[in-house]
């Protein structure tokens, strides 16, 4: 065939034959029939052991490769099986496609890499393929990345998160590395068999060599932890006390927002939606005690200063709120002390949400005071996991949580997909 080195670099094929090349003009179809060289050929699809010849198997398949401008292009080859040692009778490998797809690896390469770079509607609008099909494409490329990189490799401290998707319906269980920053594993679910899965995939030997493990407190991940990692520092996350706290504030501040509105609508009580005044005011001033006050505004720090007069309980659990996220940065060495002071200010507060908390956080104090000394801070790990959110957003549609997780991981696993022919 003539110019046969033209067309392999434009099909992005290697070792392989090009016999003939048709083009369906009414359909935009260019249709290459290719064969594998001989010394490339006879290999086991699976594990590409060269294997004797079984059968043709179901004769010619196609492939879709990537597109010539607007010209969709296919190959079409003979494929056979082999009888391998280990895998019986299997289809042969081919050089230009993974074992079973129906997409060359150019076009795996490019879907993962778009899956990554760009909106749901980009990749099936540009590359012509349905989504579930990017979802298919997106486990297999982050299979043969799985083969060849240790994700596990030097893991030592960890934090142990669950994330919510499909509108808190479903969760998924993410480990991240804390030296890293990447997301090592992921699977769906939030109990004691899912990250029983985690150490199954890690094993014995690194299990015994992780350190620390920072998460909330929650006794599943806790239970788990003691028995497959003993001897690592359990550590609370800093971000989940810190929300307790949030959480405690917003009860408070509900509460008194609730009395103001029956106070303006006695005869409408609890039917009443809208506030007026007072409670209006209330409701408005939630972004203002729910904000680090370094990064208050000033209408928001006045209407903090509101409350501090027209509302002292609610002010009072601000401090409280404030208080305990200042713990995590002071000086360690400061912070035992400080955590002490807290309880016992928490415990006289005559604020039920900060009684409650403070029994809470005297129970974690160990693993706050770990994860302050180690300095086990998730912020790393929250950005992770705002980053784990959004593609949970994109990824939704896809019909088997695999490609959910694949898809993660190949974005934060440390090994991005990179465009075809450009290294
Ligand atoms: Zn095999």
């Amino acid at each position: 065939m003539q110019n046969a080195t033209l067309w392999r670099a434009l099909l992005g094929v290697e070792k392989t034959v090009v016999e003939d090349i048709e083009f369906d003009e009414d359909a935009q179809v260019l249709l290459a029939h290719v064969r594998v060289r001989a010394r490339a050929g006879g290999r086991c699809g699976r594990c590409h052991r060269r294997s004797p010849a079984y059968d043709r198997g179901e004769g010619r398949r196609r492939w879709r490769a990537l597109d010539l401008g607007t010209v969709q292009v296919m190959l079409e080859a003979e494929a056979p099986r082999v009888n391998c040692a280990e895998h019986g009778p299997t289809v042969v490998a081919v050089p230009w496609a993974r074992h079973a797809a129906g997409h060359t690896r150019l076009f795996d390469e490019q879907v993962a890499w778009l899956a990554t770079q760009c909106s749901k509607s980009a990749v099936v609008d540009l590359m012509r393929v349905a989504w579930r099909t990017v979802g298919a494409i997106v486990t297999r490329v982050w299979a043969d990345v799985e083969a060849v990189h240790d994700r596990f490799a030097a893991l030592e401290r960890i934090g142990i998160d669950e994330i919510s998707y499909k509108r808190g319906h479903k969760y998924l269980t993410v480990i991240v590395d804390h030296a890293t920053g990447r997301l090592v594993w992921a699977a769906p679910g939030r109990d004691q068999a899912t990250l029983h899965g985690f150490f199954d995939a890690l094993g014995p030997e690194r299990a015994a060599a992780l350190t620390h493990v920072s998460a909330d407190s929650a006794s599943w991940i806790a239970n788990v932890v003691t028995d497959r990692a003993p001897q690592a520092v359990r550590c609370a996350d800093p971000f989940h006390i810190v929300k307790w706290a949030t959480e405690a504030l917003d009860e408070v501040r509900r509460e008194v927002w609730n009395n103001a509105r029956k106070a303006a609508h006695p005869r409408y009580r609890g039917r009443f939606q809208s506030s007026t005044g007072h409670a209006k005011a209330l409701k408005h001033a939630r972004f203002a005690l729910w904000k680090n006050p370094e990064n208050l505004t000033r209408r928001q720090r006045a209407k903090l200063d509101w409350i501090a007069t027209a509302e002292p309980r609610v002010h009072r659990a601000y401090l409280l709120k404030e208080g305990l996220r200042l713990i995590f940065q002071i000086p360690p060495e400061e912070a035992p002390q400080a955590l002490e002071e807290w309880i016992t200010w928490a415990r006289r507060s005559r604020i039920d949400a900060f009684i409650a908390l403070q029994r809470s956080i005297v129970r974690e104090r160990t693993a706050i005071l770990a994860a302050i000394e180690h300095n086990m801070s998730n912020g790393r790990i929250e950005s992770v996991n705002t980053k784990i959110r959004l593609i949970t957003r994109i990824a939704f549609g896809f019909a088997n949580p695999d490609a959910l997780t694949a898809l993660a991981l190949l974005n934060l696993g440390g090994h991005r997909p990179t465009l075809p022919g450009r290294q």
